[in-house]
This record gives C-alpha cells, sequence and structure tokens, in this order.
C-alpha cells in the first residue's frame, strides 16, 4: 500500500511513500504525515492511498510518522482538492495550501541540544567545533535556523552538527509539525481517595499539602497552569503527586475564550415582502430534500438578498447543518459580520487567509469541531473544514475577487456549485448585476434565478444623467480631455450647498495616468513593465501600479530636453483637487489603495464620511462596495470610458456591473439621490443597459458578442503564458507548447503564440497562447500536453483555465 502524499508546494504532483506496517491503517487520506523529501523532514498531507506507486519501488520512501489520529478535513474537502486540481491544470499541493492554515504544513526548524561531552569537546576540538559549542553552551538549546541568521553557513552546518551529534557533544532534535487544531492542555484533579488515605499518601511535604488542600477546597478540576500559578510551586510538584496517585492528570480541549453556550438571543422577525418569501420557500425546499439545485438570488441593491440567505443559512442550522458564506472581501462587509452575529450568535466563524495565523488555526479548528453554524469568509472560506454542511452561499457571485490570480488559479463560486454538487446541498448565488456565467447557465436551465424584483424599504432607484464629454470645453494642457462637466460642477455646488453629500468615482489613483512632453510626445513608462508611469504629486514620484518602481518626477524630457511636461488625465489626487478649487472649504477625502493602505485607515475614513465630517469621497471602485450612506444624494462617474477601453473581452461586462451598482447605490436614504456618468461614448450598449438595470438586455447583446468572438461563456477558454526576462525564451517556450498540441482538435482555436496586451511586466517578458474549445475534455487534454513539456529554468509558465482577464 501506498500514499500519496501532496506538500504545500508547486511540487507538480503529490508523492508516493510506502506505508510500513505499523502505520496500516493510520495512514489515511486526510491526515498530516512527516516524510523525508529531499533529505529534509517535511509535513505533507495523504489525498490517496494507490496500490501501485508510479515510480520504481526502490525509489519509494517509507512514512515515518502519522500525525493525526483522524482525517483533518472531511472527505468532501479532500475530494475538493483533487477535482481543483484537476480541473485548474495546478500542482496538487498549491490547492493543499490553499486549504489548509499554513501553520499545520510547517515543519519547525530542527533544535540543537547540549549532549553529556559538549564541555569536554568544547576545549579539545576543531576551532570551528569549539566555536559552534561554545556558542550552543553559552544558549543551551538553539535552533538550526537561527544558527544560520548567525552567520553559519549549511554547509558548514551540515558537516559539523553530525559529527558532534556522532561523539555526543550536541543533539539535533526534529520536531513535528505545528498543534493540530484542537490542541489539548493539561488538567488535573484529586484522585477519588478516602481522606485518610490521602493524608498517607502527601506525608508533610509542605508543597504537597499545599496543592492539595487547594484542590480539595475548590472541589473542581483545573488546568496545570492555573494551579501551577495559583499555588506558586513547580511543576515538579505536581508531577510528585501524580506519581503517589494523589492527583489524575487529564487532556482537555483548548478553548480560546469561546462562549459557547451563550448565544444571543436571535433578533426581532422582520416582516419578509412576498418576492423574499417565496425566493426562500423555493430554497428550502431543496434544503429539505438535501438535494442539489443552484439558485441565482437577483435583485437590485436594497431588495433584501442577505435577509433571504441568512434565513436559509438559519433554517439549515436548526436542521443541525452547517452553512458557508463567501463575500467578496470580508473587510469591506463588517455589516456582513454584525448581521451574522445577531442570527448565529457565536456560533460564527470567519475564516480569512490573511487572518493572523493563531487566529485561523483557531477558527478553523472550531469549524472542523463544529462548534459553529456558519463559516464566512472570501474565497478562502469555502474549504472550511464542515462535517454538516448543508448550504453553500456565494454573495455577489459576479464579483472578480473570487478568482485567485496566482496558483491555484481557481475560482470559488464555480468550485461551491462543483462542492454543492458532490455533497447534495443547494448552492445560493446572489447578485444584483449577475456574470455572464451564471446567466448563460440559467439560461440553460442549470441554475433556477429566484427574482427580488422591488426594494424593500420602498425606497427609489436615483435619476440618472448622462454627459456626453464631447460637448464640453476641454482643459488647458489636459490634451483635449474634459473631468468636472459644467452639469457635475453644478449639482455638485448645490449638493454641498444643502449639507448633502456626495460620492465621486474615479478609476485611477495618483494624480495622473500620464507624464506627456509637450515639445516631442515622449511618455514616460515604466523600466520593467510596458505601461505609462503614474504622476503621484502627493508623495512627487512617477510610480508604476504594477511593479511598484518609483522615481523622482523629472523637471526636464528625457528625450529632447523639453521643460514642459503635461500631468494627463486624472486620478483620484487630481479630482480632488479640483473639486476642492470649485468648492472652498469643502472637506475632500480620497479612498483609495493609497490612502486605505490598511483596514483600520480604511474604516477611519469611512467613518468620517459617515458622520458628516467630510463632503465629498473622491475614491476608486473601493467606494462603490456595500457602504450605505443615508445622506449621499449625489454620485458622479468621472469617467466610464476608462474599463471600455481595458484590453479585454469582460470590458463591457465590468463598466455594465460597476455603473449599474453605481446606479443602484446613491438614494438608498430618505432623500433621492441622483447619479451623474461621464462619457465620451454615450451610447454604449453597456451603459444603455445599466442606466434601465436590464439586466437580460445586457445580457443578450454582450452573449451576442461573445459567441461571435467565441469567448466564455460561448465556450471554454484557457489562457498559458511564458514569462521570462529573455522575449527569445518566452518566445521559444510558446512555440513548443503550441507544437506539443498539434495537430489542434477540430473545434478548438488556438490563438498565439503571441505577445500578452501587457507584453511586459516587471522585467519579464509575456508571451501567450489563448485555448478556446466549445467543451472541457479536449481543452484538459491540450493541457496535460503543454503541462508535459518541460520549460527551461528561466521561463515561468501560467496556466489559468477560465481566466478573468487575457491581458
Ligand atoms: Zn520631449
Ligand atoms: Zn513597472
Amino acid at each position: 500500500m501506498y500514499a500519496r502524499v501532496a506538500f504545500p508546494t508547486a511540487l507538480p504532483d503529490a508523492l508516493s511513500y510506502g506505508v510500513p506496517e505499523a502505520l496500516d491503517g493510520l495512514a489515511v487520506p486526510g491526515v498530516r504525515v512527516r516524510v523525508r523529501l529531499r533529505g529534509q523532514v517535511r509535513v505533507g498531507v495523504v489525498v490517496e492511498l494507490v496500490e501501485e506507486p508510479g515510480v520504481p519501488a526502490e525509489k519509494v520512501r517509507l512514512l515515518e510518522e502519522v500525525l493525526d489520529p483522524e482525517p483533518l478535513v472531511p472527505a468532501h474537502v479532500l475530494e475538493l482538492i483533487r477535482f481543483a486540481a484537476d480541473y485548474y491544470a495546478a500542482p496538487i499541493g498549491t490547492v493543499v495550501r490553499s486549504a489548509f492554515p499554513g501553520a499545520l504544513l510547517r515543519v519547525p526548524p530542527p533544535l540543537v541540544q547540549v549532549g553529556p561531552r559538549a564541555r569536554e569537546l568544547a576545549e579539545e576540538g576543531s576551532p570551528a567545533e569549539r566555536r559552534l559549542l561554545e556558542r550552543l553552551l553559552e544558549a543551551r538549546r538553539i535552533t538550526v535556523a537561527r544558527l544560520r541568521t548567525e552567520g553559519w553557513t549549511h554547509a558548514q552546518l551540515s558537516e559539523l552538527l553530525p559529527a558532534l551529534e556522532s561523539r555526543h557533544a550536541l543533539k539535533v532534535v526534529e520536531r513535528g509539525a505545528g498543534r493540530p487544531p484542537g490542541a489539548t492542555v493539561s488538567a488535573v484533579l484529586l484522585a477519588e481517595l478516602p481522606p485518610e488515605e490521602r493524608a498517607r499518601r502527601v506525608g508533610n511535604a509542605p508543597a504537597q499539602v499545599r496543592v492539595v488542600t487547594w484542590l480539595a477546597d475548590l472541589g473542581r478540576p483545573v488546568l496545570e497552569g492555573e494551579l501551577v500559578a495559583a499555588c506558586g510551586c513547580s511543576p515538579g510538584v505536581v508531577a510528585g503527586l501524580v506519581r503517589k496517585g494523589v492527583v489524575q492528570r487529564f487532556r482537555q480541549d483548548r478553548h480560546r475564550d469561546v462562549k459557547r453556550w451563550e448565544l444571543t438571543p436571535p433578533p426581532p422577525p422582520t416582516e419578509l415582502t412576498e418576492h423574499q418569501s417565496r425566493a426562500l420557500a423555493v430554497a428550502l425546499d431543496a434544503l429539505g430534500k438535501g438535494e442539489f439545485k443552484a439558485f441565482l438570488l437577483e435583485g437590485v441593491t436594497g431588495s433584501g438578498k442577505t435577509e433571504v440567505y441568512l434565513r436559509l443559512v438559519a433554517a439549515a442550522a436548526a436542521r443541525g447543518l452547517q452553512g458557508i458564506v463567501l463575500v467578496p472581501e470580508i473587510a469591506l462587509t463588517p455589516a456582513l459580520a454584525g448581521q451574522l452575529a445577531q442570527h448565529f450568535g457565536e456560533r460564527v466563524a470567519v475564516l480569512h487567509s490573511s487572518m493572523a495565523e493563531g487566529e485561523r488555526v483557531a477558527a478553523w479548528g472550531r469549524a472542523r469541531r463544529g462548534e459553529v453554524d456558519v463559516v464566512a469568509g472570501p474565497r478562502s472560506a469555502l474549504w472550511a473544514p464542515l462535517h454538516r454542511l448543508g448550504v453553500i452561499v456565494v454573495d455577489e457571485e459576479q464579483d472578480a475577487s473570487y478568482k485567485q490570480e496566482e496558483e491555484p488559479r481557481y475560482h470559488a463560486r464555480d468550485l461551491a456549485l462543483a462542492l454543492g454538487q458532490r455533497c447534495r446541498v443547494p448552492v445560493m448565488l446572489a447578485s444584483a448585476t449577475p456574470s455572464l456565467e451564471v446567466l448563460a447557465l440559467a439560461e440553460q436551465g442549470r441554475v433556477q434565478v429566484l427574482d427580488l424584483p422591488e426594494r424593500v424599504a420602498g425606497g427609489r432607484l436615483p435619476e440618472v444623467e448622462v454627459v456626453d464629454l464631447k460637448g464640453e470645453p476641454p482643459e488647458p494642457g489636459e490634451h483635449g480631455q474634459r473631468f468636472l462637466s459644467r452639469r457635475l460642477c453644478e449639482l455638485l455646488q448645490q449638493t454641498v450647498a444643502r449639507g448633502e453629500q456626495a460620492i465621486l468615482l474615479v478609476n485611477r489613483r495618483g494624480w495622473a495616468p500620464v507624464l506627456l512632453c509637450r515639445d516631442c510626445g515622449h511618455q514616460a513608462t515604466c523600466h520593467n513593465c510596458s505601461i505609462p508611469l503614474t504622476v503621484h504629486r502627493r508623495q512627487s514620484a512617477l510610480m508604476c501600479h504594477y511593479c511598484g518602481f518609483r522615481r523622482e518626477i523629472p523637471q526636464a524630457c528625457p528625450r529632447c530636453g523639453g521643460e514642459v511636461l503635461d500631468h494627463v488625465g486624472a486620478g483620484t489626487e487630481k479630482i480632488a483637487t479640483r473639486v476642492r478649487e470649485l468648492l472652498p472649504g469643502t472637506v475632500v477625502d480620497i479612498l483609495d489603495r493609497d490612502t486605505a493602505r490598511s483596514p483600520a485607515q480604511l474604516l477611519t475614513t469611512l467613518e468620517r464620511f459617515s458622520v458628516g465630517a467630510s463632503q465629498v469621497l473622491v475614491g476608486t471602485q473601493m467606494v462603490s462596495k456595500g457602504h450605505h450612506f443615508p445622506a449621499v444624494t449625489l454620485t458622479g462617474v468621472v469617467n466610464a470610458d476608462n474599463l471600455l477601453g481595458f484590453p479585454d473581452f469582460r470590458g463591457a461586462e465590468r463598466t455594465f456591473h460597476m455603473l449599474t451598482q453605481v446606479a443602484g447605490r446613491a438614494g438608498r436614504g430618505e432623500r433621492p439621490g441622483t447619479v451623474v456618468i461621464q462619457t465620451y461614448h454615450p451610447d454604449h450598449y453597456a451603459l444603455r443597459a445599466a442606466l434601465t438595470h436590464d439586466v437580460k438586455g445586457f445580457a443578450e447583446e454582450e452573449l451576442r458578442y461573445r459567441k461571435a468572438f467565441r469567448y466564455p461563456p460561448a465556450t471554454r477558454l484557457a489562457l498559458v503564458r511564458f514569462e521570462a526576462a529573455n522575449e527569445n525564451a518566452a518566445v521559444a517556450a510558446a512555440q513548443a507548447a503550441a507544437r506539443a498540441i498539434e495537430p489542434v482538435p477540430p473545434g478548438m482555436r488556438v490563438v498565439g503564440p503571441a505577445p500578452a496586451p501587457l507584453a511586459r511586466l516587471r522585467g519579464k517578458w509575456r508571451v501567450h497562447l489563448l485555448l478556446l474549445a466549445p467543451s472541457r475534455p479536449p481543452l484538459r487534454e491540450a493541457l496535460t500536453a503543454i503541462s508535459a513539456v518541460t520549460v527551461p529554468r528561466t521561463v515561468h509558465r501560467v496556466i489559468d483555465v477560465d481566466p478573468q482577464s487575457t491581458v
């Protein structure tokens, strides 16, 4: 019997290890094991048991240790891991890395301890041995990693340590992996003994008498640490009592101040609208039958989608089942965390890959032990180890952040559907502006649409005005462009004069996206990327938003020496400055990745705005996400065309989503709102459809276009990109990949090898191949053939199945 073990690395596949007889029955799929990999101790996860190792038997090593008494994750999570690795042509280890908290798969560095002959050899050994032993005698114990940071080389240590260990001057201790979740702590209680027998055994050791008296008075078991602290005794005292049989030691689960039995009372029930009740009833039916069914809960902002899916999850919890709620970004949706707490009290775990490690392990462990009814979080929460999974919700399913943009490049919404199918549980996708992928599934009858057409509070959709920028006088030094139209300026003045608030959406951060020489037309571009540098005036620097390259803003053109350099176009900084000039005395804040570097900064800015300390908020798409400001009565989209011009097949869809969200957001309070959309293309269908919230109309038009150009969801798309510092190397690798899939099967289309739209990024040339196929199997076959081609070390190959963008 062989165990296939996956490591949290980009090794192409799991490796086979022999299962020694002693570990037979313990090495089951889902447990962690300790093995040797290229001479080093590693922790991996058993993903499968097989009869044949797949490599010559003499090359197979044995498992050294099984670290868990039972699988750490339920079978369906392991299945999902294997499915994702296969579907996305990703190394299974990278999927394991996404699914498990990192702390559980890391091996602490080996520890070096003083041996019995350390002193002796510290005097008579070689100079290097003496130096090492002196350091060790001073520290008593030290990690190999620490020694490395103190200047010892790997070569030195791999020679010295074994030599000194064989002479008993030191001992190298390999340690196990991080504690499994549900780690235990040591606790003690008094053994059941007649008082006189207890007294006899304790005798008159004063410290022991004190401990026993204290325990008897307390009358309950205590944690060993608690006892040592309370009685001021050494752990040796407790050990002595255990040996005498007066005290019993046991282990119990560690709880991180979880108040398990104190549930907050349920919130007063809110009355559901007729549409909400109908949608909920349909989903509850699927839940009751225990069957897989995919729903699209479609409704404008404010139509009460959240209430419907929270009730669905609550209904699952009432049946003893657990739910997963995926949201695009937990940091931006504190409101949801609050609502979850209202419905589920303490029985909620939030899982987030950027949580502190200890927190993440603790939350993961609670999910695993069944102490929660719902796990919420961004895409990584999908991997939550829930044994009684009953329902999955994906809120804002169209959000691009569900797709992971590094290996494994999985899409959490698509995997949620796959998981629901496997576990036979309903999956509810919610959106005001569904993705074309899901709309296409709905058209095929594979997703049932549950409509929520009206706004719950009876709020009105705002009035939308489109301003054609072609009719506006251009601004000086801006090469014909205009940022704030006369109409938008007028509305801004009126809004602020009435004591109300405005939001302006700008797609770019910084001062201006382009620095252009007026004499020769030279444009400042990044050294590492084929991208213009952005002017940041506050930091007085030119910056690349892709690689982080920055330099001072030059005084003269580096090509012709010309001294007039125009800062063309507008980012958040420039727009905020223009608004301050227009409305003197008004407080204008900026909200983008430069001003909100941390969630705390983000919240401060939002808080300032929500209490009215600032009147105008200028920001990137961050401001259009899930916030609700009742005093906002004006929203301006400064330039709706930036997204349309993006060299990607999803440009129109993104624009439609953004504009629809904006149009649906303003005026959620008592006062009606106005939305102004500025554009040079007022007749574009994405814009037209957004104005009337015509999801269906947009989808029809866009699907027609995608079909004509054979883009998803009309076809299956995979992108294979080759990145290298040397352009020829990237081209050669791409050509080799293209040859590997010849002859191209009928129906499949291969575009390229061709330079990617961003031909150079972070110093690397990028050449790509697009594979388009009518169905999955030929695509999968082509990717297998491409994966089998070895790429030179200098070339990085990226395989992206169902890519979000092709730049
Ligand atoms: Zn010039
Ligand atoms: Zn760059």
